[in-house]
C-alpha cells in the first residue's frame, strides 16, 4: 500500500496538460525536475529546491533513448518505478509524470535540438549525440510541464551548461536552477549508476573524489599550472588498477575550452569507467587571485 502524500501518477501528455492546467487556475508557481530516474538523495535534493521555491512540483521520469549511444547503458539502465514513488511521497511531490517511450518520440518524431559549442568537448567528444538528446528531451519535457522554474544538478556540469544555453538561446520562460552535488559519506558523488559496481569496484570508485580533493589542494597550495594538476590527478584514479579514464580537464568553467593556468573559476571534470561503469564528477577550482 502506497502511503497517502503519495504523487499523482500521469503517463500521458495529454493527462499531465489537464493536470498543469488546474493547478495553473490555482495559480501555483510549477516547478519541475526531470529525472531517469532510480532515484537516489541527489535528485531529492532537486526536489526539495522545487518544494522551496514553488507551490506545486513535478517530477518526470523518463529513461530518454535519445541521450544514450549505441553500446550504452540504456536497455540495462536500473528502472526502480516503485521504490522511486515512494521515495517522492515522502518529499510532498504533487505529480510523477512517467511516460513511455513513444508518449515522447511520437512516430515520426524528426525534429531535434541542435546544440552549440558548450557540448562539444568533454562528454560531447565521448558521447557523440548525448547532448543533443538530452537538450531535446529537456525541451520536450519543459513545453509538457511548462513549469516556472527546472531544477539540475551541478552533478551533470555540462549538460547544466548546455541546458542553461539552450534556456537562454531559445527564450524559454523557464528559470533554470542548478544545484550542488550531494555526495556519499565518503565522496563519492551520487549516482544511478553507482549501483553498477561491486562492493569493491564502490570502493576503488572514491579515487574520483580523492582526485578532485587533492586539485583542490594542489590550487590552494598555490599551484596554477593546468598539467601539473591533471598529471597528479590521473595519478590518484590510476591507483584503482582497473579505472579507465575518458578524460581528466581543467577548463573555463563558462566555455569549458582547456585553461593553461588556474585563473578564473576552473572547472575540474573527469569521467571515468571503473569496473565498465562509467562514473562522472567535477568541482569549481577558485584561484584566490
Ligand atoms: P538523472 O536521473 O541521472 O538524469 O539525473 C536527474 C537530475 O538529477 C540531473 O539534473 C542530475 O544532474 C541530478 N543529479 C544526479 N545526481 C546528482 C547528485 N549526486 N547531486 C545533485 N544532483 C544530481
Amino acid at each position: 500500500m502506497r502511503r497517502q502524500d503519495t504523487p499523482k501518477l500521469v503517463a500521458t501528455v495529454a493527462r499531465l496538460r489537464e493536470e498543469i492546467v488546474a493547478a495553473r487556475r490555482g495559480k501555483r508557481a510549477i516547478g519541475f525536475v526531470p529525472t531517469m530516474g532510480a532515484l537516489h538523495e541527489g535528485h531529492l535534493s532537486l526536489v526539495r529546491a522545487a518544494r522551496n521555491e514553488c507551490d506545486y512540483t513535478v517530477v518526470s521520469i523518463f529513461v530518454n533513448p535519445s541521450q544514450f549511444g549505441p553500446g550504452e547503458d540504456f536497455s540495462k539502465y536500473p528502472r526502480t518505478l516503485e521504490a522511486d514513488l515512494d521515495l517522492l511521497a515522502g518529499c510532498g511531490v504533487d505529480l510523477a509524470f512517467v511516460p513511455a517511450g513513444e508518449e515522447v518520440y511520437r512516430p515520426g518524431h524528426d525534429t531535434w535540438v541542435e546544440v552549440g559549442a558548450a557540448a562539444e568537448p568533454l562528454d560531447g567528444q565521448c558521447r557523440p549525440g548525448h547532448f543533443r538528446g538530452v537538450a531535446t528531451a529537456v525541451l520536450k519535457l519543459l513545453n509538457m510541464v511548462q513549469p516556472d522554474a527546472a531544477y539540475f544538478g551541478q552533478k551533470d556540469y555540462q549538460q547544466a551548461l548546455v541546458i542553461r544555453r539552450m534556456a537562454a538561446d531559445l527564450d524559454l520562460p523557464t528559470a533554470i536552477r542548478v544545484c550542488p552535488i550531494v555526495r556519499e559519506p565518503d565522496g563519492l558523488a551520487m549516482s544511478s549508476r553507482n549501483r553498477y559496481l561491486t562492493p569493491a569496484a564502490r570502493q576503488r570508485a572514491i579515487v574520483l573524489w580523492k582526485s578532485l580533493q587533492l586539485a583542490g589542494e594542489l590550487v590552494e597550495q598555490g599551484e596554477r599550472d593546468a598539467r601539473t594538476i591533471a598529471a597528479r590527478m590521473r595519478e590518484v584514479i590510476e591507483i584503482a588498477e582497473d579505472a579507465r579514464i575518458d578524460y581528466v580537464a581543467l577548463v573555463d568553467s563558462e566555455t569549458l575550452q582547456p585553461v593553461e593556468t588556474i585563473a578564473g573559476p576552473t572547472l575540474a571534470a573527469l569521467a571515468v569507467k571503473i569496473e565498465n561503469t562509467r562514473l562522472i564528477d567535477n568541482c569549481i577550482l577558485k584561484s584566490e587571485e
